[in-house]
């Protein structure tokens, strides 16, 4: 089995990101999309290539987007290197008010712009944000990318591959409450659905609390097979070639 964890942010906070990788290769976590949140994070992304298996990003969060004129020409130089594998995250957050709408909107309509001149996938951030995030999709030509830590319903599911766009599945898949978010994961269809961690945040059920890490995917994993009824090993091998044919 072989399982790509398509979002986290290895290397983040004290934990050495060596560590989080060797226990994710001995979980079968032989992949991961390590993602940018500025222009710092990015550049520290990069250098972790390095490690087998790991791919990167370059972007801004939408809670930094106040942050834009200072952080874009670095981001942007960042994302034209031919091994940045994905633009992102960008996206709108309507939870966490720390930056005005117009500003995140800004930044994100950016990321939307240099994607499509580089043709790379990207990485979208949504949080309470749907109505804004999909009037902004819908203004932009197609676009390839993903809904990552997907957070709505079969609704919001529909619409976001209606853009074209994949869903991506985090351990809020596997709380408790999550009823709806299971319905969206059995809607989706298989050739467009992703798994990911977003480690160090959003620990799956059984490590609620805790700090999350990529290996710890296997366990969204096996929640995203049970909600479709199939094994593990069939989950894993088509989340896995989904992310391959997006981020390489
Ligand atoms: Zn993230």
């Amino acid at each position: 089995m072989q399982v790509y964890d398509t979002h986290c942010h290895i290397g983040l906070d004290e934990v050495p990101p060596d560590e989080d990788h060797a226990r994710a290769v001995a979980a079968q976590v032989d992949a991961m999309l390590v993602v940018g949140i500025d222009a710092a994070t990015s550049a520290a992304a990069r250098a972790l290539q390095r490690l087998d298996g790991v791919r990167w990003s370059a972007g801004l969060h939408p809670n930094d987007s106040h942050a834009f004129a200072a952080e874009w020409p670095q981001i942007d130089a960042l994302a034209r290197d031919p091994s940045c594998a994905a633009i992102g995250e960008t996206g709108l957050d309507c939870y966490r008010d720390r930056t005005p709408l117009a500003e995140q909107e800004r930044s994100f309509r950016a990321h939307l712009e240099l994607a499509r001149e580089l043709d790379k996938p990207v990485v979208i951030h949504c949080r309470d944000a749907f109505e804004p995030l999909f009037r902004v999709l819908a203004d932009e030509p197609p676009i390839h990318g993903v809904m990552h830590c997907f957070s709505g319903g079969v609704d919001e599911a529909r619409r976001a591959l209606d853009f074209g766009l994949h869903v991506s599945f985090a351990g809020p898949l596997t709380y408790k409450k999550s009823d709806e978010l299971r319905r969206a994961c059995a809607f989706v269809p298989l050739d467009r659905a992703l798994v990911e961690t977003d480690a160090p945040f959003l620990p799956p059920q059984s490590r609620r609390g805790k700090r999350n890490e990529p290996a710890l995917v296997v366990e969204t994993l096996a929640k995203f097979a049970e909600v479709r009824g199939m094994s593990l090993e069939e989950a894993a091998a088509a989340t896995y070639a989904n992310a391959i044919a997006l981020f390489g």
